[in-house]
This record gives C-alpha cells, sequence and structure tokens, in this order.
C-alpha cells in the first residue's frame, strides 16, 4: 500500500509557483497579488486566511488580508469586492467561507470578477471547466488530479466513483476525472446501495464531511482511495471521510488526513493567483 502524501506535490508545485512570481516581478516591476476577504472570525478560517497569506508572501507574491466583523452586511463586503475588482494591482480576489446568513450564496458568486476569481466559483468559470476551456482551477478537486499525476495514477479508463455533489469539491472533481477520461460512478447521500456502487470503483474520491464513515465495506481490493474530508473528532483529532486503518489494509493506495489532499488547496490556489497575473499583464499588452 502506497501512502498518497501531499509534501512531494506541494513542494514542486510552489516550486514552480516561486519561479514563476519571479519572473513576474522582474518583468512587471510589481508582485502578483492575492486578496483574502474574511468576515467574521470562525476559528477555522482565521488559521486558513493566514496560512494563505504566509505562503503566498514565502513564495514572492503579494498578500493582503481584508476583514470584517461578522455583523457587517452584504453591501459593505460587496463594495469592497467593487473596488477590488477595479483595482490593477490585485490579481486574485477570495471570499472566504463561511459567511453570515444574511449573505447568499447565489449571489455571493457573482461578486468576484471572473478574472480574478482565483478560487473558481464564479458560474462564468464553473462553466468553463465544465466545456474543458482553459480556466481557473477548483482548487481542492484540481489537487487531488495533481497527486494522482504525482504518483503515476492514471484515471484514463478507469472507473472513478466521486462520493458528493458540492459545488467547490463533488461537481468539479467529477468533472476533471471525466476529463481525465475516467468513468465516472457520480454518487451522493440519496444514492441508494452506496457499498455496492462504491465497491466497482477503482478510484474512490470520498468527499462528505462525514468522519470516517467510508469503511471497507465501500472499496474493493487495490482501489485508489482519495481522502478529501476535513473532520474533527468529539476529542479534537482531524480525521478524513475515510475510516482509514481499515481502508489501508485494503487499497493499493490511499491519501492520509491530515497530510493528504488537505495541503494541495493552497498550493492550487497561488498557483491560479499568478497565473491571474499573468494573463492580467497579458490582456494589457494585447490591448
Ligand atoms: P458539503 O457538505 O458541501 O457536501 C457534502 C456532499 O456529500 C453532499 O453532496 C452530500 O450529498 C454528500 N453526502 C453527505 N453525506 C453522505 C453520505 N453519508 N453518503 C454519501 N454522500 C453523502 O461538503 P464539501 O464542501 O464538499 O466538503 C466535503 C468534505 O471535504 C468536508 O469534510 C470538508 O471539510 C472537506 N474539504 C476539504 C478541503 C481541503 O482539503 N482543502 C476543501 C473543501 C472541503
Amino acid at each position: 500500500m502506497i501512502e498518497l502524501l501531499a509534501k512531494p506535490v506541494v513542494e514542486r508545485i510552489q516550486s514552480g509557483v516561486s519561479e514563476r512570481a519571479a519572473n513576474f516581478a522582474k518583468a512587471h516591476g510589481r508582485k502578483p497579488k492575492l486578496t483574502v476577504v474574511l468576515v467574521g472570525e470562525n476559528a477555522a478560517s482565521v488559521i486558513y486566511t493566514r496560512k494563505k497569506g504566509e505562503t503566498a508572501i514565502k513564495l514572492g507574491m503579494e498578500s493582503e488580508i481584508i476583514t470584517f466583523p461578522w455583523t457587517a452586511t452584504p453591501e459593505d463586503v460587496k463594495t469592497t469586492i467593487d473596488r477590488l475588482n477595479a483595482d490593477p494591482k490585485v490579481d486574485g480576489i477570495l471570499i472566504q467561507r463561511p459567511l453570515p446568513p444574511s449573505f447568499k450564496e447565489e449571489e455571493v458568486l457573482y461578486w468576484v470578477t471572473p478574472s480574478k476569481d482565483v478560487d473558481a466559483f464564479h458560474p462564468i468559470n464553473a462553466g468553463r471547466l465544465m466545456l474543458g476551456l482553459p480556466s481557473f482551477q477548483p482548487c481542492t478537486p484540481a489537487g487531488v488530479m495533481e497527486i494522482l499525476k504525482h504518483y503515476s495514477i492514471n484515471p484514463s479508463g478507469k472507473l472513478a466513483c466521486v462520493i458528493g455533489r458540492s459545488s467547490i469539491v463533488g461537481k468539479p472533481m467529477a468533472a476533471l476525472l471525466l476529463q481525465a477520461n475516467a468513468t465516472i460512478l457520480h454518487t451522493h447521500s440519496k444514492t441508494p446501495d452506496l457499498k455496492a456502487i462504491c465497491r466497482q470503483a477503482d478510484i474512490v474520491i470520498a468527499a462528505i464531511g462525514k468522519a470516517q464513515a467510508i469503511n471497507s465495506d465501500y472499496i474493493k481490493d487495490g482501489a485508489v482511495v482519495i481522502d478529501v474530508g476535513i473532520n474533527r473528532t468529539p476529542a479534537g483529532k482531524v480525521v478524513g471521510d475515510v475510516a482509514y486503518d481499515e481502508v489501508a489494509q485494503k487499497c493499493s493506495a490511499i491519501t492520509p488526513v491530515p497530510g493528504g489532499v488537505g495541503p494541495m488547496t493552497i498550493a492550487i490556489l497561488l498557483e491560479n493567483t499568478v497565473w491571474a497575473a499573468e494573463q492580467a499583464e497579458a490582456a494589457k499588452i494585447a490591448r
């Protein structure tokens, strides 16, 4: 059994991002810039936001974090996003989730202009992904694809079971695997007899947000298992959606939690930010 660790994959991506950021700064006299907008003080969001900023700076980029209190109105935040959309020195904008209940996700999705939407959440970018057009990469699913590539696991011709259909993970994950010529079993909470369906798959991607719910009954011998879940047990331990210890006895390869998919997300986010900066400058030259 191979443990699919993110570390070497993240190091390779970060080294590419850092080189591109340095070349960009030399050519344009400024660093690629990521601005994160954080509403409230959700503990996990504060940690994720800080980590994004610190990693951006480590890779030679500029980072800005704009914070609002949890009581901020959608109008307050939207006004700031409009300003950032118009600022030529800001390349990537990210609105950290979760947002207060007064923020309607179906409206917020449109706020960040598509060319700065480094999370790839805007409906135009989601549509471009579905059509296979060049666009920002959906950070977590693209991170999964990088892990597969790094460990020479080619999805082409394989049966892949994606468990979960969120817009952030499950749906773009299925789209990327389909583009890589896998055959997709796309399952969710209403799928009957999930175990029997999942047991057919060569590659299982678990993204359901239920601690250790996917046990060895769901996995065929020798399958590759990718655990996207990040859950905290009552004892405070971080675990995935997969029951690691028993599944590891049955599969051929598995991502651990922590240390598997999790660290990939920021690496892809920063790769998207450099790409946004390069595209913005190229568009200026074309004008
Ligand atoms: P979500 O709650 O938005 O979606 C969960 C999906 O799982 C839903 O589509 C639902 O139908 C399905 N589901 C729920 N219970 C199920 C069950 N018992 N059987 C089958 N399907 C079931 O969650 P999400 O945002 O997609 O996140 C999923 C997990 O991935 C969470 O643990 C989250 O913390 C983690 N996550 C990790 C990263 C990262 O690694 N950087 C990024 C995003 C999400």
